[in-house]
């Protein structure tokens, strides 16, 4: 199986140079720049929660309005969020009992200034955390060791109790991992985003009635829009292909992971067997939520399935998507993204609106970013067939993406305190 260091990426950077990503991957990543406090002014914790999952245990803390923060260490090991212009509510931050990897949370507000104090519990690795816009807290990750051995079975009858290894120093060695991650990963601007042109080679996606191939017209809107994002917005764009060549499923995720994007744009268009049905939808992943939805489902995930014959004959592959899907951090973010764009889309090509919709695309799981996956109009249709295949309109589907990109990305940012607030 290929791999995304042996294929060649392409990454169209604000510079217009194409570097593999092997290159990008090394690149330095820009630094979260903290905006000035007093952005946050009158900010409040309003409440925290701890929830356990297989990998970490998250410490969910509950805000106002969005707020950046930093990440220090006490001398007794416990990790500190550190939250300008911002007060704790009385009773809002607390945890007596252990859950998972964190043993407790206690909290204080000094100096204008929250602080949430987390011990991590035996077991605990590294961390990681983000803040989030909507709703507005911080998703704060412990993560947890890999089991070291298989626990071995104790015989019913033996009466001594088998002894316990002498406890690990807990704190020692969170300190040392700690040191490994970057504490404040908090995208303060969005600044690369990942653009994916869906099927490719030997996956051609939808096939409309003139012959005209879904693969060809998503990788030339795909590639207008790359142009309009590099270009006016400035920012570093990523694409999983420039051409007709065939990308895993998997490697287009992994490809968005390894850069560090900010965002996952999935350009697709629509089929179905009805030829009069057209329109405009925009997905984002969740659990599809009626039979519409499963049936995009079924269509998108063909590829992902064929690369995958075992996944699909696993019962348990649907769990596995749906415990995804229940950790998903990225829903919000994800949604609204789906709704800037859906909307200038709609206004711009003033095909039917048929909305923002959920379904579980294998091609967006495992995404750590927020992630849509557009489908522009259908192929299926005659007519819509044939404005697919206009360059004019090719751009102007492109710069109605690009104008919902460009909305969500100055909200976002905006709220991140950037947009002069
Ligand atoms: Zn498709």
């Amino acid at each position: 199986m290929a791999t995304l260091s042996d294929k060649k990426i392409a990454v169209l950077s604000p510079l217009g140079v194409k570097a593999t990503l092997a290159r990008m991957a090394t690149a330095a990543v820009a630094a979260a720049v903290l905006a000035p406090a007093a952005a946050y002014g009158g900010n409040r914790v309003t409440g925290t929660q701890v929830r356990d999952y297989t990998d970490y245990t998250a410490v969910i803390v509950k805000l106002e309005k969005p707020a950046l923060f930093k990440v220090n260490t006490t001398k007794d090991g416990r990790l500190v969020l550190v939250i300008d212009d911002c007060a704790v509510t009385p009773g809002a931050a607390k945890l007596d009992r252990a859950v998972g990897v964190v043993k407790k949370v206690t909290s204080a507000t000094a100096k204008n200034r929250a602080y949430i104090y987390v011990t991590p519990g035996r077991g605990a690795k590294n961390y990681e955390g983000k803040s989030l816009k909507s709703p507005p807290q911080i998703f704060f990750k412990i993560y947890k060791k890999p089991p070291t051995a298989p626990k071995a079975a104790i015989p019913k009858e033996r009466p001594e109790p088998i002894k316990e290894k002498p406890a690990v120093a807990a704190r020692g060695e969170f300190a040392t991992s700690a040191k490994e991650v970057k504490p404040d990963n908090t995208p303060t601007v969005i600044d690369t985003i990942c653009i994916d042109p869906g099927h490719g080679a030997h996956f051609s996606g939808a096939e409309g009635p003139g012959g005209v191939l879904e693969k060809d017209v998503n990788l030339e809107i795909s590639l207008r829009l790359a142009r309009l994002l590099r270009d006016e917005l400035g920012v570093r764009v990523v694409m999983t292909r420039l051409d007709d060549s065939h990308v895993y499923m998997r490697d287009r995720t992994r490809l968005a992971n390894a850069v560090n994007a900010d965002l996952f744009i999935d350009v697709h268009n629509n089929a179905v067997l009805n030829a009069k049905v057209g329109g405009t939808e925009t997905y984002f992943l969740s659990e599809s939520r009626n039979d519409w939805e499963r049936a995009a489902t079924i269509a998108e995930n063909q590829d992902f399935l064929a690369e995958n014959p075992n996944f699909a004959a696993d019962p348990g592959s649907l769990n596995f998507i749906l415990s995804i899907l229940a950790q998903n951090e990225y829903l919000q973010e994800s949604s609204e993204l789906a709704h800037c764009c859906q909307e200038k889309m709609v206004k711009e090509l003033g095909l039917r609106d048929r909305g923002v919709k959920q379904a579980p695309f294998y091609v967006l799981v495992g995404c750590e970013m927020p992630s849509i996956l557009v489908e522009i109009a259908f192929i299926s249709n005659a007519a819509e067939e044939k404005l697919l295949t206009d360059p004019a309109w090719q751009q102007k589907a492109a710069e109605a993406i690009f104008a919902g990109i460009k909305a969500y990305k100055e909200g976002y940012e905006k709220n991140m305190g950037r947009g002069g607030g």
